[in-house]
Parts: C-alpha cells; structure tokens; sequence
C-alpha cells in the first residue's frame, strides 16, 4: 500500500505524452487510440492521485469505448495500459453476464475479479483497469438491425442496465472468495467504482457491413488481402445498433482502432519486446538452437496469418506452427544453426491450410 501523498507534493502522474511513448513499445500502430486512451490514462491517473491527497475533485470519469475488428489490439491496449499506470486489470466478457436475478454471472463479479488481481486489496482495485469485451453481443434485439443481422442474445438491454452502476461509479458489494468454496461466495465486501476505469470493446461489424448505402464497408466485410476503408461510427449508429444512450452517455471517449495491414503485422511480429518471434528465438536459444528468418519467411508467415483474418490474433498460431517440427527437435539440435525462410513456411503452413483459427492468448503475456 502507498503512503497518501502530502498536499505539497507534485501529483507522480505520467503525462500523455509518457503515457504514449511508453504504450507505443508494445502496441504497433494505432496511434488515435494509443493517443485517446493516453489522455484518458492521464485524466484517471490525476484524480486517483488527487483523491489519495485528499484534494477536492469534481473530474468526472473517461470511460472508453473502443471498436475494432479482431486481433487489432483493443485487449493488449488496455492490458499495457494498466501495466504502464500500475495498477490491476482484468479482462470480463460481457456475454457471460445476465440482468440481476437471472440464472448466470452478476456485473459485479467482474470487481470481484479484479479485487483478486489486487490480490485483495480494495483500496488497489478500486484504481484499476476493467476491460469490458463483446459490448456489441448485448445490443437491445427489440430493435432489429438494418440489413438483418439476425437476433441477439436475451437479455443484452438488461446487463447494460446492468453495467451502468459500475460505469457510474457506484458503490457495489462484491462477492468475496471467488473461485473459493460455494460457502465462501455468499460474503460480500464493498468496493467504489468511482475510479474503476472501464474500457468496453467491441468488434460492432454489422455497422461496417451493412453501411447506410447498402454497400459492403469497413473492416467487417474486408475479405483477407484487402485493406477495408474505415467509415466513422457516430453515437446514432450505435444507438441504432441497440446500445442504450445511457450507456453510451458513460463511455464518453470511443476510439476507433484500425485493421493491421500487412506491415504493422510485420512489426507485430518481430518489433516489440513480447513479439512472437522474439519468444520463440529465447525459447529455442534455451536448447542451444540458433534461429534466423528471413525477409522473405517473416512476410509469409503474415500472408497465412492475413489469410485466416484474425489480425494478428493469428500470429502466434501460424508461427507456432512453422516451427513447431523444430520446436520438437530442439533438445537434440543443441549447437546449430537454423535458418527459416519462405519455403519453409510455406511447405509447414500449405499442409495445414487456413482453416484453423488461432488459439487464445494467455492471460499473461511474456516479458515487460
Ligand atoms: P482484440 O482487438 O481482438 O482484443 P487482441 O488485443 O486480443 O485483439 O490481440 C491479440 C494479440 O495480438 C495480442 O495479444 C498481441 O499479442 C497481438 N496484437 C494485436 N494487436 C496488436 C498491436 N496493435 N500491436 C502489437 N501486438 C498486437
């Protein structure tokens, strides 16, 4: 636990321009929404530290909306978010939720979550970082989509309502020992959400697929090898979308993130400190094999991975599977020297073909 400050002490807050840098390690491209959520960053971090100094605070709460297509890095922004500004993060699906009273997960076992990444400090949670994915799955269905996008799921209004008090910023009793005995489930302790950040996602393609004109737009209609145009979302659209204006009114940043192109996928690939590539060539090093790639293999590997459309989701998959004869013969390979270009690739990924999609990125990244 930290020591309140003293009123004559600078507040440590990261400007945003820090807030930026800092995230630009890990986050390829994106540079509007590493540039939102760096002054919203800004803003949470400056009246959490004012209210630890106990300073009178009227700043109302950013939280932020972010829409994008898959694997375009709206969960590791949030993620290298919360780590730049220390402090606990946890990652909710809104589908698993349910109104209250219905059989299924309560909103607030989300805080209960993140109160357990805090290792149960609530004076810890109660600063952190929740990361809200599939908002879009819990869009009102009464209003049916123009384009027939097909039915929602029952109850998507309700667990908006749902969401509001936390967004709000309201006090809430959080069950304790998740995961613990059913017993244990029953106790609840109060938490503030008054400075719990929220950053909802959510993918929205219908919007893009089905733009005012009729035309195929955006990244939800983009076939793989195509660069979808970006058409801007405004909040009518997602109120038509079925989301709640009251929601909505609490998500007062949206930022719209971009689909990687090939050359941000490159970057992905080998440029920041947790890049795939990177983890493999420690891995292998570890057993004494050298690995070189070269141009020619990494573009490859971004060509199967683009094919699969998952953005760079699909990195880890293609080049788990590259190598994954190598990785296996590691220990025996002790001492050479393995050199990994196009016709590799190509020769591992065309015997398993585009059709398997990628696997889950584990809750902790590696390195940073
Ligand atoms: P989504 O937009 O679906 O939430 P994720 O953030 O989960 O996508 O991305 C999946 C993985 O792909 C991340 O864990 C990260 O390794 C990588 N990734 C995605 N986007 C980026 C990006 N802009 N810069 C660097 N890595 C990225």
């Amino acid at each position: 636990m930290k020591p309140p400050l003293r009123l004559d002490e600078p507040l440590p807050v990261l400007t945003p321009r820090e807030i930026h840098a800092r995230l630009s390690q890990y986050v390829i491209g994106q540079e509007h929404a590493k540039r939102a959520l760096a002054v919203a960053a800004y803003g949470h971090a400056k009246r959490v530290a004012l209210r630890r100094a106990s300073r009178e605070v009227a700043l109302q709460k950013s939280n932020v909306l972010l829409i994008g297509p898959t694997g375009c890095g709206k969960t590791h922004l949030a993620r290298h978010l919360a780590r730049v500004l220390e402090v606990p993060f946890h990652v909710a699906d809104a589908t698993e939720f349910t109104e209250a009273g219905y059989y299924g997960k309560d909103v607030e076992t989300m805080i209960g979550e993140l109160l357990l990444r805090a290792s149960h400090s609530i004076e810890e949670a109660q600063r952190g970082i929740v990361f809200v994915d599939e908002v879009d799955k819990i869009a009102r269905r009464s209003q049916p989509v123009r384009g027939g996008a097909g039915q929602r799921d029952i109850g998507g209004e309700g667990v908006q309502q749902a969401l509001l008090k936390l967004l709000e910023g309201r006090e809430v009793h959080v069950p304790l020992g998740l995961g613990g005995p059913q017993w244990a489930r029953r106790d609840t302790v109060p938490v503030d959400t008054t400075d719990i950040l929220f950053v909802c996602a959510g993918t929205f393609s219908d919007l893009f697929a089905y733009g005012g004109d009729g035309r195929s737009l955006g990244f939800g209609a983009a076939r793989p090898g195509t660069t979808a145009a970006r058409r801007r979302i405004r909040p009518r659209d997602l109120v038509e979308y079925g989301m709640l204006a009251e929601f909505l009114g609490r998500l007062p940043v949206v930022v719209q993130l971009d689909e990687l192109g090939p050359e941000a996928l490159l970057e992905v690939l080998t440029g920041p400190p947790d890049a795939v590539l990177r983890q493999m060539r420690a891995l292998l090093a570890a057993d004494g094999v050298e690995l070189d790639v070269t141009e020619g293999a990494l573009r490859e590997l971004v060509a199967f991975a683009r094919e699969r459309g998952a953005g760079a989701r699909g990195l880890r998959a293609v080049v788990e599977e590259a190598l994954a004869e190598l990785l296996f013969e590691a220990p025996e390979r002790g001492g050479t020297r393995v050199l990994l270009d196009a016709a590799w690739v190509r020769a591992r990924l065309e015997a398993i073909g585009p059709g398997m999609l990628a696997a889950e990125e584990p809750e902790r990244l590696a390195g940073g």
